[in-house]
């Protein structure tokens, strides 16, 4: 008999195509389900891990994919790379554009490369009718300010591994973006993101991985994988006095409404 059952995660930002995972896709799959992870979006970076993400989505059922061009690979953002991405949106399992936006940790790609192709893939996600997924690494006052010139409010999305202050957070959250966490708030230094999770409400926040990159403090070292969203969710609870099946609730159905992913269907025995 089936059920809807909403006391189930989602992973809503992982990278699958990665080689960290070639060998043992399916086994990584698996053990997310048996963590109680509903659904998995994995995340394109540039056009081939966009191609590649969604091929992974196709061939599981509770799987979405995001396309986009990654800050560090910037370079790649042109009319014909635009076109392709285009059409990739299209196709039935992509829900959303991303991840795009400005590094200046790293900046391995020139900073006005960076805005350029934030600023055009923010167009596109607009023309397509797509939330954006977005990533900031110290650029949040310059992304606030594209995300408001672009009016990217028409379209939301998500700022993922946030990790600026409270009074960043607010103006996110005043152009109705929501904010995503990963393992990284377990980690004994990073009082100041957990002080934001403290004061902004539950129904805005998603729970991610980001894996294989950013294990949670328990694994730091090994390779992050979806299964282990669920210490971020805990930490969440902890945070803000829930359960953990409330965090699964209410996450859950911010992803449901932000990327469209259906109620989450499960058989039971
Ligand atoms: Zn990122
Ligand atoms: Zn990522």
């Amino acid at each position: 008999m089936a059920e809807y059952q909403d006391s189930l995660l989602v992973d809503s930002h992982a990278h699958l195509d990665g080689s960290q995972f070639v060998d043992d896709l399916d086994a990584t799959i698996d053990r997310a389900t048996a963590n109680g992870i509903s659904h998995i979006l994995t995340i394109g970076c540039d056009l081939k891990s966009s191609e590649q993400s969604i091929a992974i989505a196709n061939k599981y059922e509770h799987i979405f994919a995001a396309v986009g061009v990654h800050p560090h690979d910037a370079v790649e953002i042109d009319d014909e790379s635009l076109k392709i991405l285009r059409s990739m949106l299209t196709q039935p399992k992509v829900v959303a554009l991303g991840e795009i936006g400005l590094d200046f940790y790293r900046d391995r790609s020139p900073r006005e490369i960076q805005r350029y192709a934030f600023r055009r893939q923010i167009r596109l996600a607009r023309e397509m009718g797509k939330p954006i997924i977005i990533h900031d690494r110290d650029a949040h006052n310059e992304v606030i300010q594209i995300l408001k010139e672009e009016k990217s409010s028409e379209i939301g999305g998500v700022l993922h591994c946030f990790s600026g202050d409270l009074q960043i957070a607010e103006q996110c959250l005043e152009l109705g973006f929501y904010l995503s966490f990963t393992g990284t708030i377990t980690y004994p230094k990073n009082q100041e993101i957990r002080d934001v999770i403290k004061h902004i409400p539950i129904d805005r926040m998603l729970v991610e991985t980001d894996c294989p990159y950013l294990s949670p403090q328990k694994f730091r070292g090994k390779r992050n994988e979806p299964a282990l969203v669920r210490y971020t969710a805990e930490k969440i609870a902890e945070i803000k006095d829930l359960t953990i099946e409330d965090v699964a609730i209410i996450t859950s159905a911010n992803c449901r409404s932000l990327f469209g992913l259906g109620a989450v269907k499960v058989t039971s025995v």
